[in-house]
């Protein structure tokens, strides 16, 4: 059967590709000629292992989450990545693209961030190792995620909004990419999910890859088998899902699930659901389904979650999607809300309104007691407190 991996040209199926600027090419160039000699250089493994090891804490834990599982009749385990330094999966990424910087002898690093969390994670890394960090932000997402701003000024990176469109992480992320095309000698761009032009989406995915590399010897340990029937989770540009994903990829008996936030509701014109809107098209330099007019304006998407809120999706994400290798649903704002209650009521743990998306579609699923369900938890609550206490009346 054939492996799906990215080719030479950066692509999965017709997604993907490097829709760059000539000022990007020799970055671009580099980056792609060195990041797997770089990833797989022993050295390199060593640093990067003991600090995702001493540093961010992992492995992260698989919890059986009993209370969950009899709510749903079936058993589910919730991989613990809101248990990492920083409250969610970005760190993993973050860390491994500074670490690849310096050794690219890049001395500046820009980042774009929605809810605050790829910022936080990237400048962590920065203050780390001791490199200069500036922070892409859209304005509405600076309004709504206070306590994450307030976090990368106190790591010593600099937070510029972005004003443009939504004031959100697409226009974040065309700020970053305009700053880059202008500072292309010293600098190293961390993309936080598995977006943008290649070798980016790869490169992102192999560092969010050490979660199903984990949660495979983790289940074996718990279950006796490496495989889950279903893993299951949130797409905003789809790296945790990616990482997630990609050590069961190619194990078809196992069901991939991502899940979109529907925002509103898929027909009301305020959402992110990209599989469902959206059209082939080129956003952030890279080929895949974006939410667009007609005539190929980009449509501003709608989600309580500022991780969600993301006109498009990943190339690998369009390809799994068209090849039907994975399935993609999506959860409401007040379905994922409603979740994330629930979650922290029978659970004890308050978890990202990110990743309570996923969560929102197991009483969608008609899940089974013979099925084993592993669902990313991508990130933890703190950071939703407001939007939280605001809603609570509704739900509690
Ligand atoms: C950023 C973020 C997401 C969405 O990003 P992906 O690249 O789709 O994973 C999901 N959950 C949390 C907690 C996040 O911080």
């Amino acid at each position: 059967m054939q492996r799906i991996e990215v080719d030479e040209k950066g692509y999965y199926g017709e997604f993907g590709g490097a829709y760059i600027p000539e000022m990007l090419n020799r970055n671009i160039e580099e980056l792609k000629s060195r990041y797997l000699e770089i990833m797989n250089d022993a050295s390199f493994k060593a640093e990067f292992q003991l600090l995702l090891k001493d540093y961010v804490g992992r492995p992260s834990p698989l919890y059986y989450a009993e209370r969950l599982s009899a709510q749903y009749h079936t058993n589910i385990y919730l991989k613990r990545e809101d248990l990492n330094h920083t409250g969610a999966h970005k760190i993993n990424n973050a860390l491994g693209q500074v670490l690849l910087a310096e050794r690219l002898g890049k001395k500046k690093i820009i980042a774009e961030t929605g809810a605050g969390q790829h910022g936080v994670a990237t400048a962590t890394a920065c203050a780390l190792k001791g490199l200069e960090c500036i922070v892409y932000m859209g304005e509405v997402d600076i309004a709504r995620q206070a306590p994450n701003v307030a976090r990368m000024k106190m790591l010593g990176a600099e937070v510029i909004p972005a004003m443009s469109g939504s004031k959100t992480l697409k226009d974040a992320t065309n700020e970053a990419l305009r700053h880059w095309i202008n500072n292309p000698s010293d600098t190293h761009y961390v993309i936080g999910s598995v977006v943008g032009p290649h070798p980016f989406p790869d490169m992102v995915t192999r560092f969010q890859s050490i979660i199903s590399e984990e949660i495979r010897w983790q289940l074996k340990e718990k279950t006796g088998s490496e495989l889950p029937t279903h893993v299951l989770a949130c797409v905003g540009g789809g790296s945790n899902a990616a990482g997630a994903f990609y050590h069961f990829l190619n194990e078809r008996e196992v069901n991939l699930v991502a899940v979109e936030a529907a925002g509103l509701g898929v027909d009301t014109g305020s959402t992110a659901a990209t599989t469902r809107l959206g059209k082939v098209g080129v956003l952030h330099a890279s080929k895949s389904l974006v939410m667009q007019t007609d005539d190929g304006q980009v449509i501003e998407p709608h989600s309580i979650s500022a991780g969600l809120d993301y006109p498009g999706i990943g190339p690998m994400h369009a390809y799994l999607f068209d090849s039907g290798r994975a399935t993609y649903l999506h959860a409401t704002d007040d379905e994922s809300l409603k979740a994330a209650y629930n979650l922290t009521k029978i659970e004890g743990i308050i978890p990202a309104l990110e990743s309570a998306h996923a969560l929102a579609v197991l009483e969608k699923m008609n899940l089974t007691k013979k099925d084993v369900v592993v669902v990313c938890l991508s990130g933890r609550g703190d950071k939703d407190m407001e939007t939280y206490i605001q809603r609570m009346h509704k739900f509690i």
